[in-house]
């Protein structure tokens, strides 16, 4: 056991005498250390953790495995779930990578994802960055504008993951920033004073690429005082997504343009076709919906997902690992209640969501309109209770049946 220090020790480490440290911390064994020392000791010890850290290639789970842990989380989406798990494996290697004159260099590939709203696409990028342990920043398109006029700055996106770093610049330099509705900042033909089209595009080109900024950040009590830190961009991966809701249209037009004639309809199609046409996508398509060329080749891989039909939708509220059934069934449990969903129960609900056309996105809110009143009546009840939810219940929006049951035993 470690004692404190008294006049006759001196530090085994650097043989400075208890009179000229601060303090001076003796062992069992006449071994003794000054406080000095001790920083020194720390100081090696942190910098072997960072340098541990900095080799992150050896950790990065293989792609099969980012694909496993995806296949917990997201339902559907195969192919994007391939395309992402290599896309993030590779930019993590490269990363990794420890530079020689003479290797190749690999070149930085931000991802665009494409697919409707709701279809998963902010859902995958959070759970890339829980697998790979990265921060993540989640920023929405539609509130970036140019320097100079009212909106955030394309700097707060990089204050976004430095905060989700906690602060940690190096982790923030190999984060991945998720921008939302990057189809909003497509340029608008029309405008005259295109405030948050091409300009935004062209600001963010540089960040894509790879660059250093300086971020303002506030600090300490006082939010209006700054203090400016520098990041580098080289190694954020970079995943823009957006629904893109004339792509399939304008992919239609280049691959079936001269067959259609006049009269056709290209607006009926239903999803499953939809998402085939995305999957031809090619830049040129994307130019035509308002990208710039520049911004286009920065994000050179493409990923597309499927519009979810209704046996995804249910499979999205039973299987995940957090399905929105097991956690409204878990709350329930907590209060001695049973709570069961009839299949055409669940399948009516999926119609619904499908109606809204938002995706799984408007599953949660369906389920808070069928479980409010029970939520409100079940914690007051005495004993055991069993909830079931009936297709009439979703259907005709029926208060749901509850009954008492007595097997079922309070937990303590
Ligand atoms: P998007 O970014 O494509 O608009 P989100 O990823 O934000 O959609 O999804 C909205 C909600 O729907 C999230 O709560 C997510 O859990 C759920 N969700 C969407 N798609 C899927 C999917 N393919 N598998 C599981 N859950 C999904």
């Amino acid at each position: 056991m470690a004692k404190s220090s008294t006049t006759s020790y001196r530090c085994s480490f650097c043989g400075k005498p208890d009179s000229q440290v601060t303090r001076l911390i003796a062992g069992n064994n006449g071994v003794a250390i000054c406080d000095d020392c001790v920083k020194i000791c720390n100081e090696i010890l942190e910098n072997e953790i960072k340098d541990k850290n900095s080799d992150i290639s050896e950790e990065i789970p293989k792609p099969k495995k980012i694909y496993e842990v995806l296949e917990q989380y997201v339902i559907g989406q195969v192919e994007a779930k391939k395309i992402l798990s290599v896309a993030v494996y590779n930019h993590y290697k490269r990363i990794g990578q420890k530079k020689r004159k003479e290797d190749v260099e690999l070149q930085k590939s931000n991802i665009l994802m494409i697919g409707p709203t709701g279809s998963g696409k902010t859902l995958l990028a959070q759970t890339l960055a829980k697998i790979l342990n990265v921060p993540l920043a989640i920023v929405d398109a539609n509130a970036l504008t140019e320097a100079g006029y009212v909106g955030e700055d394309v700097e707060d996106i990089l204050l976004a993951l430095i905060q989700s770093a906690n602060g940690d610049i190096a982790k923030a330099e190999r984060g991945i920033i998720y921008i939302d509705e990057i189809d909003k900042i497509a340029r608008k033909q029309s405008s005259t004073r295109d405030i948050s089209g091409e300009g935004v595009q062209q600001a963010l080109l540089k960040i894509l690429e790879g660059t250093n900024v300086n971020v303002p950040i506030p600090s300490g009590v006082h939010q209006q005082m700054q203090e400016m830190v520098s990041i580098n961009t080289k190694n954020i991966l970079f995943i823009c997504g957006g629904a893109f809701n004339n792509l399939d249209k304008v992919i239609e037009k280049r691959t079936k343009g001269s067959k259609m004639g006049f009269g056709a309809d290209i607006s009926s199609k239903d999803n499953k076709d939809v998402g085939k046409l995305l999957k031809e996508v090619m830049p040129d398509d994307l130019l035509q919906d308002g990208l710039i060329p520049e911004f286009v080749g920065r994000l050179p891989i493409v990923v597309t997902l499927n519009p979810l039909d209704e046996n995804a939708l249910i499979d999205i509220l039973t299987k995940p690992k957090n399905a929105l059934i097991k956690q409204y069934q878990k709350l329930m449990e907590m209060d001695n209640a049973k709570l069961v969903f009839e299949d055409e129960a669940l399948r009516m609900i999926a119609r619904e969501a499908i109606q809204r056309n938002t995706g799984a996105r408007g599953l949660r809110s369906i389920l808070e309109r069928i479980m409010r009143n029970v939520m409100f009546e079940i914690p007051s009840l005495e004993g055991g209770t069993i909830c079931t939810i009936t297709k009439e219940d979703v259907l005709f929006n029926q208060e749901p049946t509850l009954k008492i049951d007595s097997k079922i035993k309070a937990k303590k």
